[in-house]
C-alpha cells in the first residue's frame, strides 16, 4: 500500500460520520441480540442511534425501554423515531415529552403507514397531524429538538410524481426538519439526481442516504416492492443461487455494500445512516472498509 493511499485512507475516516438504526426488541432473545450489536457498533461514535417506532405506537413501550437504557447505559445520542399515524397531536405531544424526559433531544419525525398495512390508503386521525411536515412542526413547538426527516430517491409510494415528493420533503424543512434520511437505495446516480432535484428545490439540508445491508435478499426484494425501491437485476443476479449459503451470501452482502458506500464517498458523500437490523457484522465490516477504527472508551457501559 502506498503512503499516500494510506495517508487519504486516514483523512476520509477523520471526515466520515455513521449513524446507526435499531428497532425495538420484541423479546429476551431479540434484547439479547439488540445490545450485542449496540455494544460491537458503539466504539466507531456514530453521530447518533435511532430506534424505530411501531406506526400508531404499537412499540412504544419497547422503543422508550431501549432509548431509556441507550441513555443511561452508553454516551451514545439517542435519536427517537415517531409516528403520528392513528393519534390525535395531543396523544402523539405527550408521548413526545415522554421521550424528552429520558433525555431525547432528537426526534426522527415520520407519518407512519396506515394500519392497514405498506401501501393501503393513509387516513390522518381527524384531530392529529395529516402528515411528517405537521409532525415536525408540532414537535419544535414543544422545544427546541433536532429533527431529522424521511426522504424518498425514487419518490413515496403515495407521491404522484417527484415534485409532489419534493415539495413534502420542502414542507418537512420548512417546519423545521434538520436532516433528512433517506429510504434504502441500490443505485448510487438515484440517490444523487435526488438529491440534485431537492438542491433544484431550495432544500439544503443534509440529506444522508440510508444504507441497507443485504442479510436476506429475498426479505428485501419483498419490501422493496412495498417501499418503492428497486432492485437492479445486477444486483438480484449476485444473490441468484446462494438461497442455501449463507455464509457466501454474508459475504456478497459486505462487498455490494462496501463497493456502494465507497461509490457514494468518490461522489463527495461522507455522512451515512445504516439501518442495522439489529445485527452489527456487515456493519461493522463496512466502517472498518471505511477507514473507521473503534475507540474502546465509548464502549457500551462507559455512561453506567
Ligand atoms: P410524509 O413525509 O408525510 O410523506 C411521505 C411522502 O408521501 C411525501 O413525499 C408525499 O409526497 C407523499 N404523500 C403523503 N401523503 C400524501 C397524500 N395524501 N397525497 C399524495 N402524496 C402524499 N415507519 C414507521 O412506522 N416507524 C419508523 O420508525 C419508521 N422509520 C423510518 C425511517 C426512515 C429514514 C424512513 C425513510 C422511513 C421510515 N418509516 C418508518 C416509514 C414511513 O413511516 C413510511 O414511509 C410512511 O409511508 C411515510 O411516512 P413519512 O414520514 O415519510 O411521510
Amino acid at each position: 500500500m502506498s503512503s499516500s493511499f494510506r495517508a487519504s485512507a486516514e483523512a476520509l475516516s477523520e471526515r466520515i460520520k455513521v449513524s446507526f438504526e435499531f428497532f425495538p426488541p420484541k423479546n429476551g432473545d431479540m434484547e439479547g441480540q439488540l445490545w450485542d450489536s449496540i455494544t460491537r457498533l458503539a466504539p466507531f461514535q456514530p453521530d447518533f442511534v435511532s430506534v424505530t417506532y411501531g406506526a400508531g405506537g404499537s412499540t412504544k413501550e419497547p422503543t422508550l425501554n431501549t432509548i431509556t437504557r441507550i441513555s443511561r447505559e452508553t454516551t451514545l445520542a439517542p435519536a427517537a423515531h415517531l409516528t403520528c399515524v392513528g393519534s390525535d397531536k395531543v396523544s402523539v405531544d405527550a408521548v413526545a415529552r415522554e421521550f424528552q424526559a429520558v433525555g431525547v433531544k432528537h426526534f426522527v419525525a415520520l407519518r407512519g403507514d396506515s394500519p392497514d398495512g405498506v401501501g393501503a390508503a393513509y387516513k390522518p386521525h381527524p384531530q392529529g397531524y395529516a402528515n411528517g411536515a405537521e409532525l415536525v412542526a408540532g414537535l419544535r413547538n414543544i422545544s427546541d429538538f433536532e429533527v431529522s426527516v424521511s426522504a424518498y430517491p425514487e419518490r413515496h409510494p403515495e407521491s404522484p410524481d417527484f415534485a409532489t415528493d419534493i415539495d413534502m420533503l420542502k414542507r418537512k424543512v420548512d417546519a423545521g426538519a434538520t436532516r433528512a434520511i433517506t429510504q434504502f437505495f441500490f443505485d448510487n446516480d438515484v440517490y444523487e439526481r435526488y438529491v440534485e432535484r431537492a438542491r433544484r428545490a431550495g432544500i439544503y439540508i443534509p440529506i444522508v442516504p440510508g444504507i441497507l445491508p443485504i442479510h436476506n435478499f429475498a426479505q428485501v426484494a419483498r419490501f422493496s416492492k412495498l417501499c418503492g425501491a428497486s432492485v437492479p437485476d445486477w444486483l438480484a443476479r449476485r444473490f441468484d443461487g446462494l438461497e442455501k449459503d449463507a455464509e457466501t451470501r454474508a459475504l456478497v452482502a459486505a462487498a455490494l455494500a462496501a463497493e456502494q458506500v465507497n461509490d457514494l464517498v468518490e461522489r463527495g458523500i461522507d455522512d451515512f445512516h445504516f439501518y442495522t437490523m439489529n445485527r452489527a457484522q456487515l456493519v461493522y465490516a463496512i466502517c472498518h472498509m471505511l477507514g473507521l477504527r473503534g475507540d474502546e472508551t465509548t464502549a457500551v457501559g462507559a455512561a453506567a
